[in-house]
């Protein structure tokens, strides 16, 4: 199984969920072992940002990665497109420091990556196989990574909501491009309306509205369209899930459960592997007999 990367480059603008600030945005090929590296544009000298778990340097609303005193904010998104295609390499243009938001989900960065095409390279796909169970908990949530041979993703919300009083929904997944797209690729971020003011006046969330994001009052939520899925909001915790774990730099295999799970544990748990030698091992798949488990259909373009 080879490397993936981008046919041609293709660009895009939007504004940033959390800044507000208009961002164009170019995605661009790269060769083989590049990974995915985010560039900031609009600085004085240009600065590139891996796509990297060691690199995460905040993760409240959002998974942002810094480098230099450079950083680049809601990456999780497009991270998870990039996943769910299999793309190992691409450069990333940006002219702030907030992938654009667009409208929410992951559906308009496979739309984009599907109209670029996406080209095998010559070298071998990298993944990363867990050999050992890894949790990390706090308080009730908790995320964990278990030997398995496929990829499968099990995650589980709980929360409080006046209206709906506990809200809890679960979703198991074994991973395929088909099912990323289908299943998971279309499902928006969400948030609760009294939750907007404190957020703003953390200067965050600026650039949310009903157009790139779930919005809900005390009693319902208040998109005119109503939801994409029944349990839009779980399918999103496993879309963002997807992304972050991509930030390893390479595709799991392995089981990846978590409960009430965010970009923070999400982030943790991966450092927690990453110091834990013994607890998995980089493999590639060179023989055509020795077919990986885990399986990324090539697109088919728009
Ligand atoms: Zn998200």
């Amino acid at each position: 199984m080879r490397q993936r990367t981008l046919k041609e480059s293709i660009s895009a603008s939007g504004i940033g969920l959390h800044s507000g600030d208009k961002v164009y945005m170019t995605l661009r090929p790269a060769p083989a072992n590049s990974g995915i590296v985010f560039r900031r544009l609009d600085l004085p000298e240009p600065v590139d940002i891996p796509a990297s778990a060691l690199l995460v340097t905040d993760t409240a609303l959002g998974t942002t990665i810094e480098r230099g005193g450079a950083h680049v904010g809601t990456v999780e998104h497009l991270m998870s497109a990039f996943a769910g295609l299999g793309v190992d390499n691409a450069f990333i243009d940006l002219t702030a420091a907030e992938v654009p938001i667009m409208d929410g989900s992951a559906a308009p960065f496979v739309f984009l990556l599907q109209s670029a095409g996406i080209e095998e390279q010559t070298a071998s796909k990298r993944f990363i196989k867990v050999l050992k169970p890894i949790e990390v908990t706090e308080g009730d949530k908790w995320v964990r990574l278990t030997p398995h041979d496929g990829f499968r993703l099990n995650v589980e919300i709980d929360f409080e909501h006046p209206a709906l009083r506990k809200f809890h929904q679960a979703v198991n997944l074994d991973f395929s491009t088909a099912a990323f797209l289908k299943e998971i690729s279309r499902a928006r971020t969400f948030g609760f309306l009294k939750d907007l003011e404190g957020a703003r006046a953390r200067e965050r969330a600026l650039g949310a509205n009903l157009d790139n994001a779930i919005v809900m009052d005390e009693y319902r939520v208040i998109n005119e369209d109503g939801l994409r899925y029944r349990d839009e909001f779980v399918r999103h915790k496993v879309l963002d899930a997807l992304g972050d774990l991509y930030l390893l730099g390479a595709s799991l295999i392995g089981e990846f459960s978590g409960f009430k799970c965010g970009h923070k544990l999400n982030n943790l748990l991966l450092r927690a592997l990453l110091e834990a030698p013994d607890s998995y091992v980089a493999v590639v798949f060179d023989d055509d007999a020795q077919r990986s488990p885990v399986s990324y259909q090539l697109a088919p373009s728009h």
